[in-house]
């Protein structure tokens, strides 16, 4: 079945069939560009064999893309007024299935145990953006099994997801993805690809999940407490940053040992530092307590 939904005409003809009206609040700006579409699909490189996550599926514009590519997909949508609209547009898709629920509060590992027996599945979604960060590290640290994570997400955050250090976007979320997956940027879109138009620009990110991380640590959750930490306090030395952190209780001269030990100085910031850095920080204040 050939999709029927992706430019502005079907868009609005469902839009009015069903006086649907726009949440702000839900971060609605739904796919209007059948290019965008395909590259989004192609990027993700979705086969019969794969069961796709859609977190926000909108009208279904995406899904049914979605659906003539993969064996199932299964779509969360957390705004009730959708649900008829996504009834309607994949009548005729038999291998979607709609989850009318807050995507943040549903338990996706479960998920993808029961509609894949446990073995990955693929995420792809146009995200709505004012909770890009919580759903890209939820997916990560709950170890849900994926293989690849494909989504729209505002430029600016793409841009932060795939920088070293020494750039402005360096932060926590480059830190956390490059520590799970390899970043990849798949193309720029511009505003009037959406209806209504976002007022950033967005760019569709591939995220492609390590099956071992690339740099070895012995305690995963105190190194992402000493990245936040460090990057809480930014114009502070990472010393600081790590002295003041109430998620940390190391003394000042254990957190001045273990910088020494990096073989870094005593004014260096967090931002300066890299993800194996990070690692070996936590190793070297792991061991000092033991
Ligand atoms: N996939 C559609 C498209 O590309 O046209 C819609 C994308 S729109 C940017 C984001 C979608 O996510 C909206 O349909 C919105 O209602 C939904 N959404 C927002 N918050 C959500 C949440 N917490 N859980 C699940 N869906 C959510």
């Amino acid at each position: 079945k050939e999709p029927t939904l992706g430019n502005p005409q079907n868009t609005i003809e469902v839009l009015q069939k069903y006086n649907f009206v726009f949440q702000k609040k839900f971060g609605q700006n739904f796919l209007i560009d059948t290019h965008v579409l395909d590259k989004i699909i192609g990027s993700a490189e979705i086969t019969k064999d794969d069961v796709v996550l859609e977190i926000g599926p909108g009208i279904g514009t995406m899904t049914q893309y979605l659906a003539c590519a993969a064996k199932k997909v299964i779509a969360v949508e957390i705004d009730k007024a959708l649900i008829p609209i996504l009834e309607d547009t994949l009548s005729e898709y038999e291998n979607v299935r709609v989850i009318n629920h807050d995507v943040l509060k549903v338990d996706i590992a479960k998920l993808a145990e029961e509609e894949n027996g446990g073995k990955p599945i693929k995420v792809v979604a146009n995200l709505p953006y004012y909770i890009t960060t919580p759903i890209i590290m939820g997916l990560f640290e709950n170890h849900v099994p994926i293989k690849s994570i494909t989504v729209m997400v505002q430029k600016e955050v793409a841009d932060r997801m795939q920088v070293g250090p020494g750039t402005k976007d360096y932060g926590a979320l480059s830190l956390a993805v490059q520590y799970y997956a390899k970043p990849y940027i798949v193309a720029n879109v511009p505003p009037n690809c959406f209806m209504p138009r976002p007022k950033v620009g967005s760019a569709v990110i591939r995220l492609e999940r390590y099956e071992n991380p690339p740099v070895t640590v012995k305690d995963e959750k105190l190194m992402f407490r000493l990245i936040r930490a460090s990057f809480n306090q930014r114009r502070k030395t990472l010393a600081n940053g790590l002295k003041n952190s109430p998620e940390l209780d190391y003394t000042k001269e254990e957190i001045e040992a273990a910088i020494e030990a990096l073989g870094r100085g005593a004014s260096i910031r967090g931002e300066a530092l890299t993800l194996e850095e990070f690692a070996k920080l936590a190793d070297l204040l792991s061991e000092c307590r033991f």
